[in-house]
Formats: C-alpha cells, structure tokens, sequence
C-alpha cells in the first residue's frame, strides 16, 4: 500500500504521532469530521500489517465496536470478527466460578474478539477510502515544538510538520508525553503476557474463558473458526525459558494448562511475549496537545481493557473538538483539551483500579486470600446488579459515554 504524502508545506489541523489502533482510529474519526489530519509513525505499513508484526487478538468491547461502526471502519472487519457471548472466569481448578452471559442483559454479544493485524488492514482499507489523511509511515520524530500559534513536528527526514493540536498516540514510550513532561506513574508487574493461537477439534461455541493460575491469569479466547487465541500470564523471570522451549515443548505446556474441553489442540504461528505494568499519567493535555491510548495509560491486560479505554478516548475527544470547532474555538487551547483531560482521567481511573486489584488478587496462591476470592466469585455470580455491573463494564457501557459510543451523530 502507498504512503499519501502530501507536499512539504501542507498545515494540518491535528498531528498524529503514532499509527497504532488508537493513532488510527483517531485519524478517521477526525477526517469523518471535516479535520485534516497527520500520521507519524516509525513502522512501515506493509510491517504494521504483517501477520509476524503483532501475535495478540483484542477483545473489543460492544461499545468499541459501535465506534467502528460509526466511523465506517466495521466492515472491514466483521469477517474477522468472533463474537463473544459467554465468558467464563475460574480459579484454577476450584469448582466455584463466574459467568456472564450475553442473553443477561439481551442487547447482542458482550464484544467481538479480532486478531489486531486484522483491526490494522481493516482500519488503513478506511483510509484508503477517505480523504484528508496523510500517512508519514515510516518516520521518526526529530523535534516538537509549541508556541501559542502552533504547534510543530520536525521529522527526521527534515519535513515540518505544522497544527492546531499534536495528539500522542505513541505507546508507552511516548516521546510526545516526555516532550510535554507529563508526569508518570509505573508499577512493573514482573509478568509477561504470553501470546499464541490455537487450533482446536471442537467448537469453543464463543465463550471466552479466564482461568486464574498461580502465575496470573491464563485466558482462551475464541477466535473465528475453531481457533482461540491465548494470553498467558507468567512472571518474568520464567518467560524467557518459556519463550525458548521447542515448538513440541512449548505445544504441550499450553495443552496442559488448556485440558480437553477443546479435544486436540495445535500451536499455529508464532509467540509472543509482552512485559506487563501499569503506567499511567495524571494529565492528558498541555497547551495544543493531548494524549491518547497507551500514550496516557497503559493497564494490564487481565480484563481485556487497555485498547477499549483508547478507543473511549478517541470518541471522547471527537465529541470535544467537534463541538469546539462548531461555536469557533481553537481546537489546541487548553480551555478546550481541558474538557477531554478532566473527562478521561476520571473515567480511566476506576478501570486502572479494578484492574490492578484483580491481578494482585488473581495472581498468587496465598490459602486464605484464594478462599476469600472464591467465595467472592461466588457471591458476585449470585447478586444480579452486581454482576450485571461487571458485564456493563464488560461491554465498554461504564461511565460518561461519549455520543458516537452512544450511536449518535457528532453532526447534530
Ligand atoms: C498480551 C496483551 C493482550 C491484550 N489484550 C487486550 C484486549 O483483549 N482488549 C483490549 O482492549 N486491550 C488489550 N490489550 C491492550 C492493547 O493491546 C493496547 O492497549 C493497545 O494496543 C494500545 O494501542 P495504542 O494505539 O494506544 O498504542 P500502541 O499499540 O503502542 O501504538 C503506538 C504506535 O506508535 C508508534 N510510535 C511509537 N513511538 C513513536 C515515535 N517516536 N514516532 C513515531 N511513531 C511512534 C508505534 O510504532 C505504534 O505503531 C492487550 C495488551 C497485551 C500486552
């Protein structure tokens, strides 16, 4: 697919660094919407889509999946698209366990599983179709500047790049939050989040199954056909030999933690080992630019959040800047990203919390905390709105909805 580079001294109106899930989609929720718009990133597309680039699969909360739908992107997606209609969460081998399932709250699946490389070339198809994007793939950030005009991105090929607003979408390493020096929070986990997929003999029938190890979470995750993607979460200090064993080995270690619920199971493609932490920053925004996605937080992967929460970025700061530009404000002043930051960090917060509480509680085999934790998966399983609580954080439905999350028009 060919870069659309624009002429060398085009000003846009927002800046994207970062072409990852988030980066993108906010690319096309912002040219949706009259913006013209930039995206940097430092990996050439053809390896941003390439089935060795990225291994994991993403659960995609019911409201991401209306984002998608809204912004034209769905789809291009839906073949890919397993929905999830039961999730089942237990404790290791205890007979006590949760379950949710879709016809509770009788309103279509809980979310959709899709591997991400299919999310990518779902999400550039879009882009091919628009106008008002340019692609700076590959590229590196030289230099980024500010001033109450304007905003800057000087590339390391010498392009200038110049905006309204820069929006780091940049992963956890940000350069565009180091740039603005937003303060961070980390905790490491000492865990690493294995991923693979399988093939299985028998159907997984759409349930999404999280099992708690002593290690942490182990989740089987159902895939189209009769395949599921695996997390598997290990301390750190293991990964590596995991990492290492033969293909036989490795085959026989997730078959043993997976059982025979699913008859034969085979190892298909590649491994894949993220190291696991919560990373996260109290402020959002600065003069003409604000963080977006893992950029701002980045949370562990236990309850299949970290993207979804980027994704109700993205449509929280749609429904900011639109709004904005419609009564004639400067989409980069702080009185205006102020609106997003106070917004999202609230919001992102409890999910930050509940996050690392469960893992903390999850990943150890302590006997009175395993006692009170199943006979807390328990209770949960028979008090409804408490359980109906967790399926509507589940579904991405938690919180102050942003309208296209909603299913309404920003053109309104
Ligand atoms: C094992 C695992 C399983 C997960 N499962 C789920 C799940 O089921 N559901 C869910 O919602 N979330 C899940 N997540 C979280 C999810 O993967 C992340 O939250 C999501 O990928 C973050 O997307 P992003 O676009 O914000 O950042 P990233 O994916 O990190 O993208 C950042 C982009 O910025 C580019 N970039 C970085 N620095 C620069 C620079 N200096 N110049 C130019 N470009 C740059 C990078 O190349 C990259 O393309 C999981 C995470 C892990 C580790």
């Amino acid at each position: 697919m060919a870069s659309k580079k624009p002429a060398p001294d085009v000003r846009y109106d927002v800046t994207i660094v970062g072409g990852g899930l988030a980066g993108l989609t906010a690319a096309i929720g912002l040219a949706e919407h009259g913006f013209s718009v930039a995206v940097i990133d430092m990996v050439p597309v053809r390896d941003l889509t390439a089935a060795s680039y990225d291994g994991r699969a993403s659960a995609l909360a019911y409201a991401s999946c209306q984002l998608f739908e809204a912004l034209g992107i769905w789809p291009h997606m839906e073949p890919y698209a397993q929905p999830i209609l039961e999730i089942r969460v237990s404790d290791g081998p205890s007979l006590l366990h949760l379950h949710f399932d879709n016809e509770t709250l009788g309103d279509g699946p809980l979310g959709h599983m899709v591997e991400n490389r299919h999310t990518r070339l779902a999400l550039f198809a879009r882009i091919e179709e628009m106008e008002g994007i340019a692609l700076y793939l590959p590229e590196k950030v030289a230099t980024l500047d500010r001033s109450a005009a304007e905003a800057t991105v000087t590339l390391e090929s010498g392009q200038v790049i110049r905006s309204s607003l820069i929006l780091g979408v940049d992963g956890r390493n940000s350069v565009v939050r180091k740039h603005a020096d937003l303060a961070t929070s980390r905790i490491d986990y000492k865990q690493h989040g294995i991923v693979c997929s399988v093939s299985h003999e028998f159907s997984h029938c759409g349930i999404a199954h999280e099992r708690f190890l002593p290690s942490g979470p182990f989740a089987i995750l159902p895939l189209t056909g009769n395949r599921s993607s695996l997390v598997w979460t290990e301390k750190s200090h293991l990964t590596d030999t995991i990492m290492a064993l033969s293909d036989r080995a490795f085959e026989s270690e997730v078959r043993r933690r997976i059982g025979d619920f699913l008859g034969d199971v085979k190892v298909i493609g590649g491994r894949w080992a993220y190291p696991l932490s919560l990373q996260y920053t109290q402020e959002y925004v600065a003069d003409r630019l604000a963080l977006v996605g893992d950029a701002a937080h980045g949370i562990h992967p236990i309850s299949g959040q970290g993207l979804n929460l980027g994704l109700k970025d993205v449509a929280a700061l749609l429904d900011v800047l639109v709004e904005a530009r419609k009564v004639g404000l400067d989409i980069g002043a702080r009185s205006v990203l102020d609106r997003y930051g106070q917004w999202r960090t609230t919001d992102n917060a409890s999910v930050y919390a509940i996050t690392d509480g469960f893992n903390r509680l999850f990943s150890n085999d302590i006997g009175p905390v395993k006692l009170a934790r199943d006979l807390g998966m328990a209770a949960v399983n028979e008090v409804t709105p408490l359980k109906n609580f967790f399926m509507s954080h589940a579904r991405g439905t938690v919180g102050e909805l942003p309208k296209l999350l909603r299913g309404e028009s920003l053109r309104s």
